[in-house]
């Protein structure tokens, strides 16, 4: 079946503001809300329609993308939360939050095919040098699994959870406020449907138990702090058949003590003292991957930048790498013996106007500014 234009979806025009498309789709979504709609399979499609136009046209990124290329721009990004895991993704969280939140007792996210399992977060502190050419590391993320020993089902083995007398199995109850009639999660059963009178041992009735699971990752070269990795799949299990939550890997990069990062290229800045810029000498520069020689000039200012081609980071998911931009910086000495004072004062009468070959066009431009 072909997909409806986003736009139409929401009932918004093409330059609507975020304000609208939100605006739209809270009072479309409450109209279709499953939760509204029992057992409506038509209401619960045209749901899952609106959650997907709306995570689209919320996002800034997405919404350019599909207004470039229409879905397919979106199809190519490939799994981002409806697309992978249902349609549990984040917009519906957080706008159902409010205001789902007090007619429905928060149960928002509860669904006939179950409830997806929670994203998670993971923060790498990677180095400098590993940001700049990859590296493949194990890490071990906290979370829940599944009870091995009652699968899941949180009733003791050879036992069953029943079904809740007071809901029906339904997890809800209906009451009546004014003229509306509404529903709540069943404070019986907290809105499972089952009631467990033996409980598992191992996981106290929950189904799930705390543990740690190994995951192989390969950071590419050329990353930077805050990009994130997705791993679809590796959040929290979800429960009763949801799907599990996504694993966010979320990468910090250390501080380097000589170089610094600018995109792609890498920034270092080279001390020389006076004699050296003025007479010419050959540095020993540091790259990512050992030391080159560096040849700079007699007469070379303070602050020249000197590039070597090819010698910065290499471009993520791309051809290429950036350069390093070595950056002289010429010091004055400051701890002077009374001899080294005389010889400069010395090598100053010598020298006389040449002694700064810039400043004399600078002078000249004080002068025209004042006289
Ligand atoms: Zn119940
Ligand atoms: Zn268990």
């Amino acid at each position: 079946m072909a997909k409806r234009d986003y736009y139409e979806v929401l009932e918004v025009n093409r330059n609507a503001s975020e304000t609208e498309i939100k605006k739209a789709y809270r009072k479309l979504a409450l109209k279709c809300h499953p939760d509204k709609n029992p057992g409506d399979k038509a209401a619960e499609e045209r749901f899952k329609e609106l959650s997907e136009a709306y995570a689209v046209l919320s996002d800034g990124q997405k919404r350019a993308l599909y207004d470039q290329y229409g879905h397919a721009g979106i199809d190519q990004q490939g799994g981002f939360g409806f697309s992978s895991g249902g349609f549990g993704g984040t917009p519906f969280e957080d706008i159902f939050g409010d205001i789902f939140g007090d007619i429905f007792g928060g149960g928002g996210s509860r669904r006939g095919g179950g409830r997806r399992g929670d994203d998670l977060r993971y923060n790498l502190s990677i180095t400098f040098e590993e940001a700049a050419f990859g590296l493949e590391t194990k890490i071990k993320v906290p979370r829940h699994h599944t009870c091995e020993t009652c699968n899941g089902s949180g009733a003791k083995p050879g036992t069953s959870a029943e079904t809740c007398r007071t809901c029906s199995g339904n997890g809800q109850v209906r009451f009546q406020q004014g003229f509306f009639s509404l529903t709540r999660p069943c404070p019986d059963c907290n809105g499972e449907g089952k009631k467990i009178s033996d409980p598992c041992g191992d996981c106290r009735g929950t189904g799930l138990t705390r543990g740690q699971k190994t995951l192989s990752l390969k950071i590419p070269a050329g990353v930077e702090s805050g990009n994130r990795l997705k791993m679809n799949g590796e959040g929290e299990p979800g429960s009763k058949g949801g799907p599990p939550g996504d694993l966010y890997v979320v990468i910090t990069v250390k501080e380097h003590s000589i170089f610094q990062r600018e995109g792609n290229d890498l920034i270092c800045e080279i001390p020389v003292s006076f004699p050296q810029a003025a007479l010419g000498c050959e540095l020993d520069v540091p790259t990512l991957e050992g030391k080159v020689k560096l040849k700079v000039p007699a007469g070379t200012q303070s602050g020249k930048i000197f590039k070597l081609n090819g010698k910065g980071i290499p471009v993520l998911q791309g051809y290429g790498r950036g350069d390093e931009l070595v950056i002289v910086r010429v010091e004055t000495p400051t701890k002077l013996t009374s001899r080294q004072k005389e010889l400069l004062d010395e090598f100053a009468k010598e020298a006389g106007e040449d002694i700064h070959p810039m400043g004399k066009s600078f002078f000249d431009k004080v002068k025209e500014l004042f006289d």
